[in-house]
């Protein structure tokens, strides 16, 4: 399974679009691995994960011909995750010669019903079916392509936001953003199921942070040190070892020590990896 991260900022991306931080600064002036775009990865090369405001920038960026994609799994309708008036680009007269007519998007009810409320209002769009919704139940595994994909209830705030676990032959990713602590539920639903993850995508926000210390709640997002925590958890539990292949992402440039180098550091000696966009993992 090759995972590759498109974007791996928050909301804002890094530089914020309209921030002056030092961070922000920083990443203007020296760029490369500190420019962040919106948080947003492909499976191998038929399953994106989000459909944020950056998702045609890094299509092109990274010589991915969207006509040919079928599936999109959708955590959350937060706008950094999902952009929905760009499937309006999918209709005749915007898009000739579609490789494949018809996408099909998945995600919570909520998150459908976000989408849906767009593309109602865009003339024509019913008719041309070239857009499918796909509800999706938390612990339910869909096939989707070559994936069993499970949507796990994220610790986020939205009305249904689902992180994932996508399962490919041997191959598992669980993918936790965007998300605070997991709840136990999740865990157990983990355990139960007897699986060792390959790899993990943790929800890194607040940077070097710890947020369930310094907050008494970790239930938006993590940082780093929640990361370490849940991770340790998963370690206890057979459902993760140290062969589990840890990336850091979703970066808030107002996260503790978020640039790139200094994350970088940190992460270093925990044994994960910190992000950056154009990272490709392969388990
Ligand atoms: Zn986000
Ligand atoms: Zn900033
Ligand atoms: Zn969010």
């Amino acid at each position: 399974m090759k995972i590759k991260y498109w974007g791996t900022a928050a909301a804002e991306g890094v530089p914020g679009i309209f921030c002056n931080c030092e961070v922000c600064r920083l990443a203007r002036a020296e760029k490369g691995r500190k420019l962040r775009t919106r948080s947003q990865l492909l499976i191998n090369d038929d399953l994106l994960v989000d459909f944020g405001p950056d998702t045609y920038t890094n299509s092109v960026k990274y010589d991915f011909n969207m006509t040919n994609l079928k599936h999109i799994i959708i955590t959350h309708p937060h706008e950094d995750h999902l952009y929905s008036e760009e499937l309006e680009h999918r209709l005749s007269g915007f898009a000739c010669e579609i490789g494949t007519p018809v996408l099909v998007l998945h995600g919570s009810a909520d998150t459908l019903e976000t989408i849906r409320r767009v593309t109602d209002r865009i003339p024509g769009f019913k008719g041309q079916d070239r857009v499918i919704y796909d509800i999706m139940k938390p612990y339910e595994t869909r096939a989707i392509g070559r994936y069993y994909v499970t949507p796990l209830p994220a610790e986020h705030g939205t009305a249904t936001p689902f992180v994932y676990l996508i399962e490919e032959g041997d191959k598992s990713f669980l993918l936790l953003n965007d998300t605070g602590r997991p709840s136990y539920e999740v865990y157990q639903y983990l355990v139960k199921r007897g699986i060792l993850l390959d790899a993990i995508s943790f929800d890194t926000t607040y940077g070097f942070e710890n947020v369930l210390v310094k907050y008494g709640k970790a239930d938006h997002h993590m940082g780093l040190l929640d990361n370490v925590a849940v991770k340790g958890f998963l370690d206890m539990n057979g459902v993760s070892d140290r062969h589990t292949v840890c990336i850091a992402t979703h970066f808030s440039h107002q996260g503790i020590d978020a640039d790139y180098h200094k994350m970088a550091e940190h992460s270093a000696k925990y044994g994960f990896i910190t992000s950056y966009d154009g990272l490709e993992i392969e388990v």
